[in-house]
């Protein structure tokens, strides 16, 4: 199993066409995305036949200043932020990653996994590939490397071969291409500027924040090309297209200001907490909701429970994503710097706490122990997300199988185990009806972590789950 911590990377990625500040747009983009990504940052910029790239690890702040910003002369750009757990790690792995070729430069960014990759990696390696780090990116620039035809359709070829969770920008001097997997799985919108500059980005909320106007996502197999200004788009596939977009971008990865495939994140995460108060009801004092991920789940909670929702906890912002951290010691030692629990306000109280989800169980349990050194009688959770109880192999880092503690307990023992006084999750149906809460909306959810319904063959990344 430990081979599968390599496979997980949560990243964004931005991308901008034909506008003079290309390279500041792109940092303000990533910026706004940092939260799908901390451990690394990269642009790469298009200017006079040749590209250019910056990247290095650490916040966006961290790997760019404004000098750097304003060296970075070009009129498209791309961007990426990244996250990966132990081992997939390294300067080597943060991308854009820039190849130069006798043909032309071209630049790749990439937010997903190839679930295929060892298998095509291997095959590639056989025809004389060598490759420089260990990113799926790279799989694809060699795949368009070998095709032939016009680049559109060596692309096509190239992005016919992979299978998995994938959102490429790719750049040459002259254009941009944008794809989205054939089962939609990692969300890709584009926007327009008002000097006519499409943009492209992981989250709508990226476009908001340079002032660029949605207009629509990039379709589940879907390849989108800039050039000019014209925007050309063709399906790059010739099998099946599924809508299938990932249900934790809902649950948790995405930001509540969001809009996916045309969903509000914050509109679906309080239609969760309503449900789950019609799923399982409990009586209480208050409703507290773990920030920041949880607080629109808990507003849907008390609207409909009509029991007051409270700060009962508050969050240290200048701490990251405990999550993020590679050991279970620094994570612990992270819910302790991060979060805190209002006395005043939870004492002597009956406590409903909503959580988006559990994953290991370090934040729930800590945090109960937090709420009740702080006085709370009772705790009782809910939680907005079935449990998770299999690895994602697309892009998410879920964990591995012998660290998911749904994988391992059934709910009354990890109700014990946090020590709550009772503890419910949401129904996948449940999770799936707040979600498409619009009628007209006809997009399934991956819900793979939940309930092991992959909707890729898993290939030498297959587990067994006794
Ligand atoms: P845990 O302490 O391992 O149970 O983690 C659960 C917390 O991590 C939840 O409160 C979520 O807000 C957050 N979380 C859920 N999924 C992820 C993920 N894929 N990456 C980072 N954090 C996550
Ligand atoms: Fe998202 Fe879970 Fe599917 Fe991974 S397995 S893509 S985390 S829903």
């Amino acid at each position: 199993m430990d081979d599968l911590k390599e496979l997980h990377e949560e990243c964004g990625v931005f991308g901008v066409f034909q506008h003079p500040s290309a390279a500041k747009l792109c940092y303000y983009g990533l910026h706004a995305l940092q939260h799908r990504g901390q451990e690394g940052a990269g642009i790469l910029v298009a200017n006079d036949h040749k590209l250019s790239i910056h990247k290095g690890e650490g916040l966006v702040t961290e790997v760019f200043n404004s000098e750097k910003i304003n060296q970075m002369n070009g009129i498209h750009a791309i961007g990426h932020v990244r996250y990966s757990t132990a081992g997939g790690g390294g300067i080597m792995n943060v991308q854009p990653l820039l190849f130069r070729t006798m043909a032309g430069d071209m630049g790749i960014c990439h937010n997903g996994n190839i679930v295929n990759a060892n298998v095509l990696k291997e095959k590639l390696e056989e025809q004389g590939s060598i490759f420089s780090s260990s990113s799926d990116t790279e799989i694809l620039g060699h795949l368009i490397k070998r095709a032939k035809g016009h680049m559109i359709d060596r692309i096509c070829m190239a992005l016919e071969q992979l299978d998995g969770a994938f959102a490429f920008l790719i750049l040459l001097e002259d254009r941009l291409y944008a794809v989205r997997d054939r089962y939609g799985l990692r969300p890709l919108a584009i926007g327009q500027l008002p000097n006519g500059a499409y943009v492209f980005a992981s989250e709508t909320c990226a476009l908001d924040i340079v002032g660029a106007k949605f207009l629509r996502d990039v379709e589940p197999g879907e390849i989108v090309r800039v050039k000019g200004n014209q925007l050309l788009s063709r399906l790059y596939t010739k099998q099946p297209i599924h809508d299938k977009i990932c249900a934790m971008e809902y649950v948790y990865f995405s930001r509540p200001d969001s809009i996916l495939d045309g969903i509000n994140v914050h509109t679906t995460r309080k239609n969760a907490g309503k449900q789950l108060y019609l799923e399982s009801p409990v009586d209480a004092d208050i409703v507290i909701g773990v920030p920041d991920s949880s607080i629109s789940a808990a507003i849907g909670y008390s609207e409909a429970s009509h029991i007051p929702y409270e700060m009962g906890l508050t969050k240290n912002k200048y701490v990251g994503r405990t999550f993020i951290q590679p050991t279970q010691e620094l994570r612990d030692q992270g819910v302790r710097m991060k979060l805190s629990a209002v006395s005043s306000i939870v004492n002597q109280k009956r406590v409903i706490m909503i959580d988006d989800s559990i994953v290991r169980g370090t934040t729930s349990r800590r945090i109960i122990k937090l709420l009740k050194e702080a006085g709370a009688i009772e705790v009782h959770v809910r939680i907005a997300s079935p449990a998770i109880k299999y690895p994602c192999f697309y892009g998410v880092d879920t964990s591995t199988l012998d660290e998911l503690i749904s994988h391992k307990m059934t709910t009354q023992e990890l109700c014990e185990y946090i020590g709550a006084d009772s503890l419910a999750f949401i129904s996948e149906e449940g999770l799936k009806k707040s979600i498409h809460f619009k009628k007209e909306h006809t997009c399934d959810l991956c819900m793979a972590c939940f309930n092991k319904q992959y909707v890729t063959p898993l290939y030498d990344n297959d587990f067994q789950d006794d």
